[in-house]
């Protein structure tokens, strides 16, 4: 199965919805969950084969590039490298249910700005088209929780893309190794 030629604009319309509202964002949950479902259908990986939209960016960039790509590391594909990526997504998960919940609770004042790797503040303002005044404040913390983590494992991904094979973040990608795991067990 070929991913469709276009579908990079999901991910490009997804982050560009950010700037009209942030909540939007959370429509990326999608993203998390049809491979899953996916799989558990199909006993494939058909999200990753043919719908991914982010790995479809990837590809559709790569093809910008001059240079020859150089090799994926061998530690990406035979290192721990994918469990460094799952234990950073597990932690930013983590991170993001917590806080959310303390928004939630009253404990603490929703973080409504952009962070890379969940810790370094993007000292810059995302635009609001829209604003909702009726959302309440851990929803917007949700947000932009999440739209700071599909950033930068975007951002990641591309900039591995662009130094290497085009889809080299799929081999660490945690979905995919997550994706592995559940094959090992329904096949
Ligand atoms: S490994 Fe991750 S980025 Fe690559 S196709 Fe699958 S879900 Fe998309």
């Amino acid at each position: 199965m070929r991913n469709h030629k276009y579908l990079f604009l999901i991910t490009l319309f997804y982050f560009a919805m950010g700037f009209v509202n942030i909540n939007l964002s959370l429509f990326g949950l999608a993203c998390m969950f049809f491979p899953f479902i996916l799989l558990l259908k199909n006993k494939k990986k058909t999200w990753c084969q043919g719908y991914c939209p982010r790995a479809n960016l990837y590809t559709s960039c790569a093809k910008l590039k001059k240079d020859p790509s150089r090799k994926t590391p061998q530690f990406f594909i035979y290192g721990n490298m994918k469990l460094i990526m799952l234990s950073y997504f597990g932690i930013s998960l983590f991170f993001i249910i917590m806080t959310t919940l303390r928004v939630a609770n009253n404990l603490m004042v929703p973080m409504e700005y952009l962070r890379f790797f969940i810790i370094i503040p993007i000292p810059l303002e995302l635009p609001q088209l829209l604003t909702f005044s009726t959302i309440a404040p851990w929803i917007t913390h949700l947000s932009y929780r999440f739209y700071s983590l599909m950033m930068t494992s975007t951002i990641l991904g591309l900039i591995l893309g662009l130094v290497y094979k085009p889809r080299t973040w799929c081999t660490i990608c945690p979905i995919a190794t997550i994706s592995d795991k559940l094959l090992e067990k329904v096949r």
